[in-house]
């Protein structure tokens, strides 16, 4: 089922934490509110399950307008971050609880917590208690109430997040398994950036109560909208370096000292700003290091030199108060105070109006 979110805004008294967000949310898609701590997404999530009641704006399942009905008449499964389990219950109880209390028939019962246990792994489980069980286990039983219920909307707020980091991963490819199985349209909440990417169809990236962008994960990554979407988006993050435009020949950029020249399909849109002042994002992946020296190379001095295992971060100062970062093989030969020159690969690298905070668009190629 389709959720369309139109206006939606949420105030709690003079604060106002959601300033009228428009998303449709298509059936069936994984879609994920991403966003850092306080811009509203749990609360927007808590509004969809009807928890949270909507200031303004108006939200659908399908063809029907939610925004008066309790969270029990809308169909949906909810998996918190503290799920609770009921400790004198075995898992089989647990996981069929919310049947129980609407009066399904044992035997039915028991065919719909069968196989959900089995896909989660946990049907060997079925008659221990909860304190009897890891935090990884006790986090799909929790998936598992929520998953017999057949929901046509499963919500899901930072559910991995009391797990540790390889239980996580895990979880993971488990979580968008499940979406798969359940056909059912799952938002999903989470402050990271990776989780989001991994298992999206869809990512919403919000800040301060609003969404910046609402694309699939290559879009956001390869295309983002604006300078919150770009610093968020990726890891390391994306370096951000502040230029002055030289309009005179070849449109380049002067960034501390340097002259760049920008690729060719940027000409329209910066025949377009008013500005002088632009801001150069580039991704460490699309930064290399070349010998110092090499014409059309931006020269610098290894400032340090991080290994993370397959890859070496190399932070390099190419002026007072400015550096970047390039992601390079873990094997190539550089250390601190070596001078080197930068390239930036001329297809991946992002321009952005700094009054506006506004990506300027390539011409197409
Ligand atoms: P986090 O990742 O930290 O949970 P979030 O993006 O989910 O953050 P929300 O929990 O939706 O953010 O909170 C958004 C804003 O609304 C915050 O400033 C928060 O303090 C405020 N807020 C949330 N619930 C209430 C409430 N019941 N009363 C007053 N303010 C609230």
């Amino acid at each position: 089922m389709d959720v369309r979110l139109q206006r939606v805004s949420k105030s709690f008294g003079s604060n106002q934490v959601l300033k009228g967000v428009d998303l449709v949310l298509p059936d069936r898609h994984f879609v994920t509110l991403l966003g850092p701590s306080g811009c509203g997404k749990t609360t927007l999530l808590r509004m969809i399950a009807g928890l949270e009641k909507v200031t303004g704006g108006d939200i659908y399942f399908g063809p029907r307008r939610v925004n008066d009905l309790a969270p029990g008449d809308r169909n949906i499964a909810m998996v918190f971050q503290n799920y609770a389990l009921y400790p004198n219950m075995d898992v089989e109880r647990n996981i069929g609880y919310g049947l129980r209390v609407r009066g399904t028939p044992r035997p039915q019962i028991r065919a719909r917590v069968e196989p959900v246990a089995k896909v989660l792994e946990i049907f060997h489980l079925l008659a221990r208690k909860p304190r009897a069980l890891s935090g990884g286990q006790r986090q799909r039983v929790a998936l598992g109430r929520a998953m017999v219920r057949k929901p046509d909307i499963f919500l899901m707020d930072e559910p991995l997040s009391n797990l540790d980091a390889k239980l996580r991963v895990t979880m993971r490819s488990e979580l968008k398994r499940f979406h798969l199985d359940l056909e059912t349209t799952s938002v999903y909440v989470t402050h990271d950036q990776l989780e989001a990417m991994t298992m999206s169809d869809l990512i919403a990236v919000m800040n301060e109560g609003e969404v910046q962008q609402f694309a699939t994960p290559e879009e956001v990554y390869n295309r983002p909208r604006n300078l919150f979407v770009a610093g968020f988006i990726g890891s390391p993050p994306m370096n951000f370096a502040r230029g002055t435009l030289l309009r005179a020949g070849e449109p380049a950029l002067e960034i501390a000292g340097h002259r760049y020249t920008l690729p060719p399909e940027f000409r329209g849109a910066i025949g377009a700003t008013s500005g002088n002042e632009l801001v150069l994002g580039v991704r460490p992946q699309d930064v290399t290091l070349v010998p110092a020296g090499t014409p059309g190379a931006i020269a610098g001095r290894v400032w340090m030199v991080e290994l993370l295992g397959s890859e070496k971060l190399v932070d390099v100062e190419i002026g007072p108060k400015q550096r970047i970062v390039a992601e390079i093989r873990a094997d190539a030969k550089v250390a601190i105070n070596d001078d080197v020159s930068l390239r930036f690969d001329a297809a991946r690298i992002h321009l952005f109006d700094p009054s506006s905070g506004e990506a300027l668009r390539r011409a197409a190629g």
